[in-house]
């Protein structure tokens, strides 16, 4: 098994996060009982209806050790102004360009090519590998994963997860969580000049200028910030959308959306209520889709200390992204490390280094080594 070639071969599903991924999950299940893993497909209608699948490989024997688990997820964001086409993996030099080459199917095909390396009667503590859906959108199939895997309810969580997104393979302790709700003010589209429209953007204006304090406050009130990241705020990041309503119409809808990362240690909730409150004060409707809390694994925790060991790195990092560790890290001892840069994550024109594979494959590896073959264990 290899990961470069079984990376190409991920990139060629459109797999952006909207869209079913029945087709490559049935791809993945092959692969993974290609390289001796015991598989499990979780199944959930994301919120639109459309079916999803995660997978859950296991390979290993069956023993009273949790084992460890290496998490990824197979959806990407949308590739919207590519040069080429994004879902053809193309070598260039040093690099892989292809939606998803980064965040995160290299990375994923760097965990199938590690399992195939063990014979399941070398590991005496269960290796798993986890593919999830919905990663880029609310952590959806990470969640159900977690509630409605019958393997993970017969055997127990995993001990250890290493959650593979981009870090430059550099140990991630902690990152910011993720919340994101949407408020919406409905009006009357008219010909302007007619006195007889209802225009929407008015009404939410009494909400947005509440939600600017709140903004002013989470950013400048230094009660609210955590050194531990960079920098020590939280977004409270306002968009608006009227649909592009033409000038001279009054517009009929108008949605403002705000992203909200929680930092470890902050209440979400007292900020959800603001929105909340707000929305519900002027007669606008609240959506709360996307609420995912804080990671933080305490550095001196097992799992960090090996990462800190395998990297050779003095003390481990924050990022103020968001990952499927969100869900993980309530079941299991959870570190963010992986190939690829968070700077070529979501781009335009996608790539991943190609001596990533090599040293992801071989961070994995290490991992499994330490805590899934006998003579490591402690
Ligand atoms: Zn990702």
């Amino acid at each position: 098994m290899n990961a470069i070639e079984l990376t190409k071969t991920l990139i060629g599903y459109d797999t952006v996060s909207p869209k079913s991924n029945v087709e490559v999950m049935d791809f993945l299940t092959d692969t993974l009982e290609s390289v001796g893993c015991e598989v499990e497909r979780v199944e959930y209608n994301d919120p639109a209806g459309t079916l999803k699948v995660n997978l859950i490989g296991r390979k290993g024997r069956n023993t009273s050790e949790r084992g460890l688990a290496l998490l990824g997820h197979i959806d990407t964001v949308p590739a919207i102004g590519w040069s080429e086409n994004p879902f053809e993996a193309r070598i260039v030099g040093d690099k892989m360009y292809g939606r998803g080459s980064c965040d995160m199917k290299g990375s994923v095909a760097c965990m199938i090519e590690v399992a195939s390396r063990y014979d399941a009667s070398d590991l005496h503590a269960p290796l798993y590998v986890v593919i999830t859906a919905d990663e880029e959108v609310g952590y959806f199939g990470a969640r159900a994963v977690a509630e409605k895997s019958e393997m993970f309810k017969q055997h127990g969580f995993p001990q250890y997860g290493v959650v593979g997104e981009p870090t430059e393979l550099k140990a991630v302790y902690a990152h910011k969580g993720a919340v994101r709700f949407s408020v919406t003010a409905h009006g009357r589209a008219a010909h302007s000049s007619t006195g007889e429209g209802d225009n929407a953007n008015l009404k939410l204006i009494p909400f947005l200028s509440e939600m600017r304090e709140v903004h002013q406050e989470l950013t400048t009130d230094t009660q609210y910030y955590n050194s531990e990241f960079t920098p020590p705020f939280t977004d409270w990041n306002i968009t608006i959308s009227d649909g592009e309503c033409t000038a001279n119409i009054t517009a009929p809808r108008s949605v403002c959306t705000i992203n909200y990362r929680p930092m470890p240690g902050d209440d979400p909730q007292v900020w959800i209520d603001r929105g909340r409150d707000a929305a519900e004060k002027y007669g606008l409707a609240f959506d709360l889709f996307i609420n995912a809390g804080p990671v933080r694994t305490p550095p001196y925790a097992d799992i960090i200390q090996a990462a800190l060991e395998i990297t050779g790195d003095t003390k481990p990092h924050t990022v103020a992204y968001s990952t499927d560790a969100a869900v993980f890290s309530k079941h299991m001892e959870t570190v963010i490390i992986g190939p690829g840069s968070i700077l070529q994550a979501h781009t335009v024109d996608e790539w991943m280094a190609l001596d990533q594979f090599e040293k992801g494959s071989s961070i994995f590896s290490q991992f499994v080594d330490r805590f899934c073959v006998s003579s490591n264990l402690r």
